[in-house]
């Protein structure tokens, strides 16, 4: 019968025996250590094999390593923790802290964490005397609360301002949730000190359903870090989708995406608006005269000439080689000629600076004013490039206005 039960797969008597010799709450506490073991061994793999955030996915390598190990020493000394250990579990907590503020771009100073260390420290040591032990749950449970508020604070302000969720507080709320806890044990400890020798009875039911509240809150905070992970990493592969290498604009198919949207709108609004097809002139003699590494500087040049003249409303794109199309949202005719003819001054007036040579550069621009709903997308398009082309014959650097009348729609892209 034993033997049958010693043969189980699985199932081994020491570890059996060991287990079943475990309270329910230390058994709890060694799932939370376990539980952030293997989370400090993933986001270690996860530093190893980043880049540009290896520092802070090593912080939250170091933030739930330390936890494990202060979850598994408060299994073994829960009545009385010794000093080390709570260190060790608030030294977790500013990983994570300083993890979170190095990955959203606001890194932290030491002042901070060195003076919450020195409020554990001091309520250690007023905690030689059992009087003072309700104080030294104050200051353990307050400090803890206040670096998770801190730090959902942080997280609150990085989904709003950087992010731009529309409901910030959900990048927030387990970090949030960790601070109430904490806070209303401080302040539990503070209000009825006595309750402080009942939550340290290791048989409370108190601790068994904060430890299970805990593992939650443990999962809901990588879900977290996981969420600052996964956001970034959609933010730029959107980026690398939409914009162009070389120069950083708009590409053609975020550009026709945003014309279709405003084309869209303007419907709705009867509204009008333009845009300016523009084609560098002879572009292919400054590649064959300067190499096409100065070629992709002129680009770069003009791109940065062209955004700083437009308005901020105003989108410019890369739209092939050497071409570039801007929407000019609520923009006429006369208002785009106006500004094609400004944007082509400015390219005129500012050569491209290559060491001691001045190259000169120019652009050719067909304008183009959407001739309504009746007009679809590729129809404007292709009024702006006949217009581009006749400046093109008219002998380059200059502007010239699209007709109303019909033209060949251009292909459109995939
Ligand atoms: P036009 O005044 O008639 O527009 O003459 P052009 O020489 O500008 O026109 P063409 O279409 O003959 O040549 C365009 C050149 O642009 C050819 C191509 O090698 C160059 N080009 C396209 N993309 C890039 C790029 O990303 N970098 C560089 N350096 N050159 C590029
Ligand atoms: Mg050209
Ligand atoms: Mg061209």
């Amino acid at each position: 019968m034993r033997l049958g039960r010693c043969y189980k797969p699985g199932h081994h008597p020491y570890v059996a025996s060991m287990l079943s010799a475990l309270t329910a709450t230390e058994m709890a506490f060694l799932q939370i250590a376990v539980l952030q073991a293997v989370a400090a061994l993933l986001w270690g793999l996860g530093a190893w094999l980043a880049q540009a955030e290896r520092v802070a996915l090593a912080h939250w390598s170091v933030y739930a390593g330390l936890s494990a190990v202060t979850w598994m020493l408060l299994s073994l000394h829960f009545r009385s923790p010794p000093l080390l250990v709570v260190l060790i579990g608030v030294c977790s907590v500013i990983a994570l802290r300083r993890g979170i503020r190095l990955y959203i771009g606001r890194p932290l100073g030491w002042a901070t964490p060195a003076l919450m260390l020195a409020l554990v420290l001091a309520g250690g040591a007023l905690a030689q005397e059992a009087n003072w032990r309700p104080l030294q749950a104050v200051i353990n449970f307050g400090v803890l609360a206040a670096l998770y508020l801190a730090t959902a604070f942080d997280l609150r302000r990085h989904a709003l301002e950087d992010l731009h969720w529309r409901f910030p507080l959900a990048l927030s709320l387990p970090l949030l949730l960790g601070g109430v806890a904490f806070g209303s044990r401080a302040l539990r400890a503070a209000l009825a000190p006595e309750s402080v020798a009942t939550e340290m009875n290791m048989h409370s039911a108190l601790n068994v359903g904060s430890a299970l509240a805990y593992i939650v809150l443990v999962l809901l905070m990588h879900a977290t870090l996981m969420a600052l992970v996964v956001t970034r990493l959609l933010g730029r592969l959107q980026q690398l989708a939409r914009r162009d290498a070389l120069t950083g604009l708009l590409n053609r198919r975020a550009m026709h995406a945003a014309l279709d949207q405003h084309a869209r709108q303007r419907r709705r609004a009867a509204d009008t608006f333009s845009v300016l097809m523009i084609d560098v002139d002879h572009f292919k003699d400054v590649n064959d005269r300067h190499g096409h590494e100065a070629g992709d500087h002129a680009l770069m040049h003009i791109s940065r000439l062209m955004a700083q003249a437009l308005r901020t409303q105003d989108r410019l794109a890369r739209f092939g080689g050497e071409e570039f199309l801007v929407l000019l949202p609520a923009s006429n005719l006369a208002r785009a000629l106006a500004e094609a003819e400004s944007l082509r001054l400015q390219v005129r007036s500012q050569p491209l600076e290559l060491g001691e040579l001045s190259v000169p550069l120019s652009v050719s621009i067909g304008v183009a004013e959407w001739a309504g709903s009746s007009e679809d997308l590729s129809r404007l398009l292709a009024r702006a490039d006949d217009a581009l082309y006749r400046a093109k014959r008219l002998g380059r650097d200059r502007v010239e206005a699209a007709l109303q009348g019909a033209a060949e729609p251009l292909p459109q892209p995939g």
